[in-house]
């Protein structure tokens, strides 16, 4: 930003406008100073170019900060879909062991009938046997 607060004036050597920036110096010169004068060799360039440098490095800079804001959106997303999947899962998964469970008591409750029904025809069996004895 700090490009951005220099204004070109006028150069008090040259009298000419100090569109320069000299990155040794840090501070603006004209192009006389550049080319000949007291920043001759120095690292110089103009300040429309500096400021478009660093106009380009705030693009990039919103870019990114953009694209960071479009992960964020998007892990919310995923965070989101994530939690709709485990509520459904969850209705699945309980209708599930819901099924399991009924089918389990069925088959508990058939087993003990079928089991019943034994005891009582090894029951008969043996009674008639025994009433047969007695006659
Ligand atoms: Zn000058
Ligand atoms: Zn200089």
């Amino acid at each position: 930003m700090l490009f951005l607060v220099l204004e070109t004036s006028e150069c008090p050597v040259h009298k000419e406008l100090t569109k320069f920036y000299c990155r040794n110096c840090r501070c603006l010169c004209c192009a006389s100073c550049h080319k000949y004068g007291s920043h001759k060799n120095h690292s110089c360039f103009q300040v429309h170019e500096a400021e478009e440098k660093e106009r380009k490095a705030l693009v990039r800079l919103q870019t990114q900060v953009e694209q960071h804001g479009e992960k964020f959106i998007k892990a919310r997303g995923e965070v989101q879909r994530t939690i709709e999947e485990i509520k459904k899962n969850t209705i699945e998964v309980k209708d599930i062991a819901r099924r399991y469970y009924r089918e389990l008591r069925a088959a508990i409750d058939q087993g003990e009938k079928t089991l019943m029904e034994d005891i009582d025809k090894r029951s008969d069996a043996k009674l008639k046997v025994l009433n047969e004895q007695l006659r």
